[in-house]
Order: C-alpha cells, then sequence, then structure tokens
C-alpha cells in the first residue's frame, strides 16, 4: 500500500458522500499553520517573510480546531512556521486524531526527538520531514549547519518509537535528481515510509528568485525524475506526476488545499495571498475561483504546486478514462515502510547517531542550547 489503507478508505468514503450529495467544491486537505514562527530562515520560505509582522502570533488550541471542523477536510498538514515549536503541538494533534483527521506534521525536524514523547505512534499520523538533498545540499538550503543531521536523528527516533515517517523534498533549478535519489536511498535504509516531492515556484514573498523552476523548467526536470525515483515509494499521484512532465492539463483546484492561519482563511492559495477570510464558507463562497489559475492569472503562470492541481485529478473537471483505476493501482503498487534494518551510511561515511533505526533503543536526546531557547517560549508568542 502506499498510503495506510484506513486514509484510503476514510478518503474515498469522503469524496463519496460530496459527489453523490451534489457538493462541488470541498477540501481534501488543510493547511493549517497554527503560528509562523521559525527556528530557520530557508531560502525558499516565504512564510517568515509574508508574515513578518505577525510572526510572534499563535492560534489557540480552540481556534485551530474550529477552524478544522468548520472546513471539514479529512487530512491536516499541520505546517508553518515550525509546528515543533507551537506549545501545545500535543495537545492540538490529539485533538485533531480524536475528531478522526488524517494528519501530517510537517517540520524541518530538528525537535522531533525534543517532543516525541507527546505523541502517539498512529496509523493516522505521519512526520512530515522537509529534507531537500543530503547533508551539505539540505543545510545550505536551510542556511544552517547541522540541521541535517537533526532531523536525521529526529527520523530515526520517531522509526524506533514506532511511528510512520514520510519526507519532503522541494525541487529548485539547481536540484540535481541523481542526489534526490541518493537521499531516498538513505531514508529508505532508515525505514521512513514515504517521499513527497514538489517543484518550488517563485512567488512574491520570496525575494530570491532565481532559484525557481518557469513551467518549461518544471517540465524538463520531471520528466527526467521518473527513471531515478520510481522504485521509491513517492506520494505523488500519478496524474499529478503526468502533469509535471507536460503529459496532461490539470485545472487549479486551489480550495482542496486551503490554508488557515493567524490571519484567517489565506486566499486564494498556500503560496498566494489576495487576502484572508474570517470563516471557511467566506473564503469559499467570497473568492473569486475563475479568475486565477495559468492563463487567468499572470502569477499562476508557472505554478505547478501540488497545493493547486494534485487534488485535481479527484476533483476537477478533465478527468479520463481509466483515471480511477490508475489511481487505485498505484494505491496498491506503493510499499510504505522502506527497508529498515538496511542503514546506510551518510554521504560522508560518518555515522549519523546513537540509533540504528532498526528498532534499537534510542538514548534521550539532550537539547542543544539553541533547541532550548526556540522551544521555551512561553512569553514570547502571543495566543489569538
Ligand atoms: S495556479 Fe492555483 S495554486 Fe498556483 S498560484 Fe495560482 S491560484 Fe495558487
Amino acid at each position: 500500500m502506499r498510503f495506510p489503507l484506513k486514509m484510503t478508505a476514510n478518503l474515498t468514503k469522503y469524496i463519496a458522500a460530496k459527489k453523490i450529495t451534489g457538493v462541488k467544491k470541498f477540501p481534501l486537505v488543510m493547511m493549517l499553520e497554527p503560528l509562523h514562527s521559525c527556528n530557520l530562515t530557508c531560502t525558499g520560505c516565504g512564510r517568515i517573510r509574508e508574515y513578518k509582522s505577525t510572526i510572534n502570533e499563535i492560534m489557540s488550541v480552540e481556534k485551530c480546531l474550529a477552524a478544522a471542523d468548520e472546513c471539514g477536510a479529512p487530512i491536516v498538514s499541520i505546517c508553518g512556521g515550525e509546528p515543533l515549536i507551537y506549545p501545545e503541538i500535543g495537545r492540538l494533534t490529539k485533538e485533531l486524531l480524536d475528531r478522526g483527521k488524517h494528519i501530517y506534521m510537517c517540520t524541518n525536524g530538528m525537535f522531533i526527538r525534543k517532543r516525541l514523547h507527546e505523541f502517539t505512534p498512529s496509523s493516522s499520523f505521519f512526520w512530515n520531514v522537509h529534507l531537500d538533498g543530503m547533508e551539505r545540499t539540505h543545510d545550505l538550503c536551510v542556511e544552517r549547519d547541522g540541521v541535517f543531521r537533526d532531523a536525521i536523528e529526529g527520523i530515526k527516533a520517531a522509526k524506533a518509537a514506532g511511528f510512520m515517517v514520510c519526507s519532503n523534498t522541494t525541487v529548485y533549478r539547481e536540484t540535481d535528481l541523481n542526489e534526490v535519489a541518493e537521499l531516498f536511498e538513505y531514508l529508505h535504509g532508515l525505514g521512513v515510509d514515504g517521499y513527497m516531492i514538489s517543484p518550488a515556484y517563485s512567488y512574491s514573498a520570496v525575494a530570491t528568485q532565481d532559484i525557481f523552476l518557469t513551467r518549461e523548467d518544471i517540465i524538463n526536470k520531471f520528466r527526467d525524475a521518473q527513471a531515478v525515483l520510481d522504485k521509491y515509494n513517492v506520494m505523488m499521484s500519478p496524474i499529478y506526476y503526468e502533469f509535471l512532465r507536460g503529459e496532461r492539463q490539470l485545472e487549479c483546484v486551489a480550495w482542496g488545499t486551503p490554508t488557515y492561519n493567524p490571519k484567517g482563511w489565506k486566499a486564494p492559495c498556500y503560496p498566494m495571498t489576495d487576502g484572508h477570510h474570517a470563516t471557511f464558507k467566506d473564503f469559499l463562497e467570497k473568492t473569486n475561483w475563475d479568475s486565477y489559475g495559468p492563463g487567468r492569472d499572470p502569477r499562476c503562470n508557472d505554478c505547478m504546486m501540488h497545493v493547486g492541481f494534485e487534488p485535481s485529478a479527484v476533483l476537477g473537471g478533465n478527468a479520463k478514462f481509466g483515471d480511477t483505476w490508475k489511481l487505485l493501482s498505484w494505491q496498491l503498487g506503493g510499499k510504505l515502510g522502506g527497508a529498515r534494518g538496511k542503514v546506510q551510511p551518510a554521504s560522508n561515511g560518518q555515522s549519523n547517531g546513537p540509533s540504528s533505526g532498526n528498532g534499537h533503543a534510542v538514548k534521550t536526546p539532550v537539547a542543544s542550547a539553541a533547541q532550548e531557547e526556540l522551544v521555551s517560549s512561553e512569553g514570547r508568542l502571543r495566543v489569538l
């Protein structure tokens, strides 16, 4: 299986119920940003720049839950900012799981070991660790040495404790797909369950534009990607993959992956902001969806981001004969769980820490001074 059976079954049931009742626009994945504060200043991140004025604001757990309830998406991707800085991340996660949500915790991985005890392994919960390459490349992308190693230690601890883990890689202009394959092989040996991969998109909140890809660049990159990445449990649907290779058209359905943050529901989409709405209903009804997408808004022309297009395979209007079978065989043909016990050395040949990730006990990690300072944020963040 590519995803846990329970997640696939719940998602299928949810989509079928919406379609049977004639609902035209409905969300699949809620991007929940309880805060924008982060311990890193990654080159490609727009959040820390766009939300500079509200960077110290966080939402209460109750506010996050009310938004998740109103939206109703079966999958919640908790991101940010760095969600593991959020003081009540354990309670927020548990409350969402109790509501039957499936969760991806999108993190840079540096605080997994420190906060692991606040979580319980579940087939509805994935740690989703952002890694843009092997050690040197990743540390360059996030502008700090040691981040890759901390993230790897977090992954090992999470796998040893019985959690599901996936990784999330952004493909930039300079990304070497052979290195991405090397990263996947390495993570595969740690027992990582799946791999997300997405093209970087140049949006106005990011000052550095020359690292991003045009539509043509994306198509060329992803045509090359298939041969090197196909043997791993890549969690990117084959239909979205065809779109990235330029083999089919998909329409933007940004309402399928709405973003909620301390300012409200971000319209129209995760990368681009024309406004915020207080309620999901207003977001859905007051956004002029017909004015967005490639060919309609020049800011959208190079966008092929998964938040806009991946849900289109099931929510969009240009399905092809055979798509359902293609998606089903893709789900059944996947393989969760990596190859635990076959831990690879890091590319520089050095050990990556105290655990092999194959079930041996993990020593209680000692937080670095930087971690203590960042996670103990009481009094520095303003709860909304
Ligand atoms: S194409 Fe869709 S997801 Fe991409 S920037 Fe435009 S509205 Fe957002």
